[in-house]
């Protein structure tokens, strides 16, 4: 059976002497192979697992819908899950988020997010096309999320095709004041269409991590510039950063949230994009200033009962507790890691912990030859962890035990000695 492998195209898959991991089953914060090996998920699968793989009440919630209705065109028809759903999210959102739009997946809701904008100021008769990002950025893979990514090796070949997007500097690396004026020329010399962020972290650009307080000064500036916010929560979002969205870390509010990767617990693809009543309203009336975007599995209800299981588990007192845990233990791990000999910048947001090896020329890159020597590492011991070049990081799933932490704290080291040695 598995010699059909080699015909599968796996994602992001730049190397030729690793093999492909035969995965048979999921418990809990551990994938189990073909031949028995248990391995600890530290990297949550690609962000995506909250509760755990196979989790029983999720698991059971998708098998109730797939004998109920497993999926219906969604313009002009409804259905309970996508209801429901929508329902939870407002009970836990503000007001202040009041239309919802679903689609596929990351990449989705972030096209969504952009192509609203784009319409909105066109509906409103202003020509408004330049977006605003920060250069370490990442939205996804298709052709307007890469726009708005950081230009580089996962873009290069399609460079030409990607639109214009004024780039902020890191907000990691730059001051308030500097990013502040950074938007404000951009402003000056361009009509903005939107500012596109990652709030707290800039996931696949390196888990670079900022504070709160310059965040909300950016949101605060750039919408009293008359420039609409988008929030990318597609990795932050559903309690990675300790609160359940990252929003929740500052006062001001993004006019549009992307949600997706924990939204359905992991289990089913699916990408929400939500937008003000404003917003919404600019849609409204003839015909010609209707949304005509869709894609055949919107509002998947099977993905749909998925999200709605796995949002009233993370309402419930145990969820929180474990989360709260899982920071306070993350933050032992950042001591710990900030002992070893060598790594710079370890740091920590929630649930998230990530390092950075020192690194020059090539190595410093996506394709460094440290990330697949501390992966093969800790592999072969029981933890994946996935190194983006080299940046070594840890987004374990809630159901983690301080057991599973030390295992990958252990681990980590000894990878980290082996690498640098
Ligand atoms: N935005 C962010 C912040 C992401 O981290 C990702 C995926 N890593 C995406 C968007 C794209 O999501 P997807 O892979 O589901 O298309």
């Amino acid at each position: 059976m598995w010699e059909q492998d080699a015909h599968i195209w796996h994602p992001f898959s730049y190397r030729t002497d690793a093999p492909v991991q035969r995965v048979v089953r999921g418990e809990g914060a551990y994938l189990v192979t073909e031949s028995g090996q248990r391995i600890f998920d530290a990297i949550s699968s690609w962000w995506v697992t909250l509760h755990g793989h196979a989790h029983p009440q999720l698991s059971a919630a998708v098998a109730r819908q797939v004998h109920q209705l497993e999926q219906v065109i969604f313009a002009g028809f409804s259905h309970p899950p996508a209801v429901e759903l929508v329902g939870g999210l407002r009970e836990v959102l503000d007001a202040h988020f009041a239309h919802f739009f679903f689609s596929d997946n990351g990449s989705t809701a972030i096209e969504v997010a952009l192509k609203m904008l784009l319409q909105l100021h066109h509906n409103r008769g202003e020509s408004r096309q330049v977006f605003l990002a920060f250069e370490s950025a990442y939205h996804g893979d298709t052709f307007g999320a890469m726009s708005v990514s950081s230009r580089g090796i996962f873009t290069r070949p399609f460079d030409r095709q990607l639109f214009e997007v004024a780039f902020l500097p890191d907000p990691d690396t730059t001051p308030t004041g500097a990013l502040l004026e950074a938007l404000e020329a951009a402003c000056s010399r361009h009509f903005v269409a939107g500012l596109i962020v990652e709030p707290l972290i800039l996931g696949a650009g390196g888990m670079k991590m900022y504070a709160a307080d310059k965040l909300e000064a950016l949101v605060r500036a750039a919408q009293a510039r008359g420039v609409p916010v988008i929030f990318d929560e597609v990795f932050v979002g559903f309690g990675r950063t300790g609160r359940l969205f990252a929003h929740e870390h500052i006062q001001a509010r993004p006019d549009i949230l992307c949600l997706s990767k924990g939204l359905t617990g992991g289990y089913l693809p699916m990408g929400l994009t939500v937008c003000t009543e404003e917003i919404r309203a600019a849609f409204r009336g003839e015909k010609v200033r209707a949304f005509l975007h869709g894609h055949s599995f919107t509002g998947s209800p099977l993905a749909c009962a998925a999200a709605v299981e796995s949002l009233r588990l993370l309402r419930t007192p145990d969820c929180q507790a474990r989360i709260a845990q899982l920071c306070h233990w993350q933050a032992e791990g950042k001591a710990r890691m900030a002992q070893l000999a060598g790594v710079q910048n370890v740091r920590q947001t929630g649930t998230v912990l990530a390092l950075t090896l020192p690194a020059t020329g090539a190595d410093a890159t996506y394709l460094s030859s440290l990330g697949p020597r501390i992966y093969d590492y800790c592999l072969a011991q029981g933890v994946l962890i996935r190194p983006m070049g080299p940046v070594v990081y840890l987004v374990p799933p809630y159901v983690a035990t301080r057991a599973d932490l030390e295992l990958a704290w252990q681990v980590m080291e000894g990878a980290i000695a082996q690498a640098l040695g």
